[in-house]
């Protein structure tokens, strides 16, 4: 079954992507998906969320929760449109800033959204994957590499506990400038909190992302890197492929990959149209 629980991101809905979300909708039809994942961003609870792009259009927090209620009131009609040929859940990729749970509660009762990706982008204030140089700061910040990563899962940790998304988001996404990044996973202080976030997620029945964007931005392997998806087998979490499509171009990208990633060790796409997952979020 063809299934991407992360994208969606649009040029009407999001400054850093492309494209309508009626055409990249329209695009995973014809790619052949069965159901796909809307998950535009979560709006920021402040301006201090608003990522420096974002700052640069003017925008506001204010603004952004508009704009994310179009999103979802045009998901919602695409949904309809399509029910019988393709299956759209809409939901929203989350942020952690320390102390938003309320924000992500109240946005996805709100909203009643199907479901939340639980994605961390920040580490000490700084979004660390907008650029080379702010992942640069935020390394600096945190007093070094391994600090760094340590920040960044105890970050996820937080987030899980607090938010307890159903999906999570590009589970190792701090290795994005890192070209040692298996180097730097293998040191105890990271490995152990990489296998502590894991039993979360096993324990929670969430949903590993297996996230093809990273192959896009040139890596050799989705998120998660293959140690991860091997500790993850043995452990028995769910996985679903996610494009983190930011416009038409990238939907369905990578799909073959990760497929061949999963069968290789065995591993199952959860069956998300089933009632009892969808029953999941009224946790
Ligand atoms: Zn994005
Ligand atoms: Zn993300």
């Amino acid at each position: 079954m063809r299934i991407s629980l992360h994208g969606g991101h649009s040029g009407q809905y999001c400054d850093h992507a492309r494209d309508t979300l009626a055409e990249i909708v329209e695009a995973y039809h014809r790619a052949g998906f069965q159901c796909v994942g809307l998950t535009e961003h979560m709006p920021p609870p402040d301006d201090s969320g608003l990522y420096p792009d974002e700052v640069a259009l003017g925008r506001s927090a204010g603004w952004m929760e508009a704009r994310f209620a179009l999103y979802v009131a045009e998901a919602r009609q695409l949904a309809r449109e399509y029910k019988d040929r393709m299956r759209i859940l809409v939901g929203m990729e989350g942020e952690w800033y320390p102390g938003c749970e309320k924000w992500v509660a109240e946005l996805r009762k709100y909203h009643s959204l199907d479901y939340v990706v639980g994605s961390v982008h920040h580490v000490q204030g700084v979004c660390f994957d907008f650029s080379g140089e702010s992942y640069a700061k935020a390394a600096a910040l945190c007093g070094g590499r391994v600090q760094l990563y340590a920040a960044y899962f105890d970050a996820q940790f937080a987030m899980l506990q607090a938010t307890r998304p159903e999906v999570v988001g590009h589970f190792d996404l701090i290795r994005l400038h890192d070209p040692n990044y298996l180097q730097t996973l293998a040191t105890p202080e990271v490995w152990e909190r990489v296998l502590r976030n894991l039993e979360w997620i096993r324990g929670a029945g969430a949903i590993l992302d297996i996230n093809a964007r990273a192959l896009l931005k040139g890596q050799t392997e989705p998120y998660v890197c293959a140690p991860i998806l091997d500790a993850a087998a043995r452990m028995g979490i769910a996985v679903a492929y996610g494009d983190d499509a930011h416009g038409v171009a990238d939907v369905g990208f990578g799909l073959e990959l990760v497929e061949e990633l999963l069968a290789l060790r065995g591993m199952k796409v959860p069956d998300v149209l089933s009632a009892q997952w969808l029953q999941h979020r009224e946790r």
